[in-house]
């Protein structure tokens, strides 16, 4: 079946598109047009009604693939007896991660979802006998895969609690970018009926029923779903829908899939290429480019007001990055082939390897306090003495605590930032200094300070002199925002 053109269907869904108002986190994405890159992949064809119980063992593959067709090439297909392949590099064609408030400083990285490494979903999904909820599971990996390539997660993230809509951690079109700088949706990705139709479905879930919109192909809204937002319909058997409010998608599985390491296996894995970052309180989203040479990316920021950009170009494997802070000041860093975590998905390195061959170690992995001895020596003798360091520790916590009751509330350390070392310490770190109540006290940031001091002050006399923060050679500066430096041991 070829696709075919029905330009005024186009321009109506065009015009409707171009009047509705654009909201930030509103579920249908950012349809208002103004920034929805619209050259990357017009309509090509609108599609029948998708139905599992109309398609038979023959054509199920035939029939999924033409969901998938809107976004060919770069979304590529193939299914045999029992699978059907999914290939696609994750980088959905909107501008990606604006509108997100809650920022884990990590940014879209095309991935390889090819070959080995390309998304499955079963052709006949089979009903499980003892259907497994995303409640209490699978926090890891995709649940679903949308139509136009990109990964689904659970709403709910890692942690078993946060929900990443709720908590601003998702862009206008309900994605972000996870550890590996791999995009993911965590809601269902309604902008995609744009393109395959209001009467189709936006995804599929991994167990492989569809996930349609909030309504029935006719409009008729769904009604008499399940705990996992799915019900069986005479016209298209069992399928699950969006809603606008948790689960979002599919709740759970209704069909068959295999659970390991918790997450759904099996599925494709993102390339790390850097090591997880931290969340930059304050920070707002504003712009994302994929630049015209196809392989470099700007995405904006906000803090406080003040501009701030990360413009980065991954090439063969490797990825370079220009952190520019809000002073305007540019710290360049790059990445080469063959980073690995060192996570929990890795094998450790053997030990005995022979010296001769051990690969050099990063210089750019230094204790912080040992990168930034220097600028907190006040009367600049070129030794910081523990006197000037608590003195440093003293005047930034009395800086960030507004209210000045030795404490430091979520609104006070996430807050327009104290622009020092040591100010930047406290946003990097904050997660690592809260105690049982949630809040950074003044003895728990001074314990911490004093540990750091204690184990760079190796002749242990009160001072850090040169000798004790000298850098070794190749290191370079770390970029504003983005931490380079170890961080504290628990
Ligand atoms: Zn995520
Ligand atoms: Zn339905």
């Amino acid at each position: 079946m070829r696709a075919f053109r029905l330009p005024g269907r186009l321009v109506s869904l065009m015009l409707l598109a171009n009047i509705l108002p654009a909201a930030a986190h509103d579920l249908s994405g950012d349809p208002a047009g103004t920034n929805y890159d619209r050259s990357a992949k017009p309509p090509t064809n609108i599609l029948v009604n998708f139905s599992f119980a109309a398609a038979n063992a023959t054509n199920h593959g035939a029939a999924m693939a033409t969901l998938f067709q809107p976004f060919a090439p770069k979304v590529q297909t193939h299914w045999d007896d029992r699978f059907f392949y999914i290939e696609s590099d994750g980088m959905p064609a909107h501008p990606l991660m604006v509108g997100i408030t809650a920022w884990q400083q990590q940014v879209p990285l095309p991935q390889t979802y090819t070959g080995n490494n390309a998304w499955q979903l079963p052709l006949q999904p089979q009903v499980a006998v003892q259907p497994i909820s995303a409640k209490t599971h699978f926090f890891r990996g995709a649940i679903a895969i949308a139509v136009n390539g990109v990964p689904i997660f659970n709403p709910i993230k890692n942690d078993g609690i946060t929900d990443t809509y709720l908590a601003g951690e998702l862009d206008n079109y309900g994605g972000h970018s996870g550890r590996a700088d791999d995009y993911h949706y965590h809601i269902a990705p309604l902008h995609l009926q744009k393109y395959v139709g209001s009467n189709n479905p936006v995804a599929f879930a991994l167990d492989g029923y569809p996930i349609y919109g909030l309504t029935e192909p006719d409009g008729a809204p769904a009604s008499g779903l399940d705990e996992f937002n799915g019900h069986t319909t005479p016209e298209l058997g069992y399928h699950y829908h969006a809603t606008k409010t948790y689960p979002y998608l599919n709740g759970g599985f209704h069909g068959v899939v295999t659970e390991r390491g918790g997450q759904v296996d099996p599925q494709p894995r993102a390339q790390p290429l850097r090591p997880a970052t931290y969340p930059l309180p304050g920070a707002t989203i504003t712009g994302f480019k994929a630049e015209p040479d196809g392989i470099s990316y700007t995405l904006t920021y906000e803090i406080g007001g003040e501009k701030a950009m990360v413009h980065y170009l991954k090439n063969a494997g490797a990825v370079d990055f220009d952190f520019t802070d809000t002073s305007g000041r540019t710290v360049t860093r790059h990445y080469a082939t063959g980073f690995h975590d060192g996570g929990r998905d890795e094998n450790p390195p053997p030990r005995d390897r022979p010296e001769g061959n051990r690969p050099p170690r990063d210089p750019n992995r230094q204790p912080w306090l040992k990168v930034h001895a220097k600028e907190m020596d006040a009367n600049r003798d070129g030794t910081l003495t523990r006197e000037e360091f608590i003195a440093e520790v003293n005047r930034v916590f009395a800086a960030y605590d507004q209210n000045q009751d030795g404490k430091l509330t979520a609104d006070e350390y996430g807050g327009p930032p104290v622009r020092s070392p040591m100010g930047g310490y406290i946003k990097q770190h904050y997660r690592e200094l809260l105690d049982e109540t949630g809040v950074i006290t003044k003895a728990s940031l001074m314990k911490e300070a004093m540990r750091m001091f204690d184990k760079s002050d190796l002749n242990h006399d009160g001072k850090l002199t040169p000798d004790e923060t000298a850098l070794p050679p190749g290191y370079k500066a770390t970029p504003p925002g983005n931490p380079g430096e170890n961080p504290p041991p628990r």
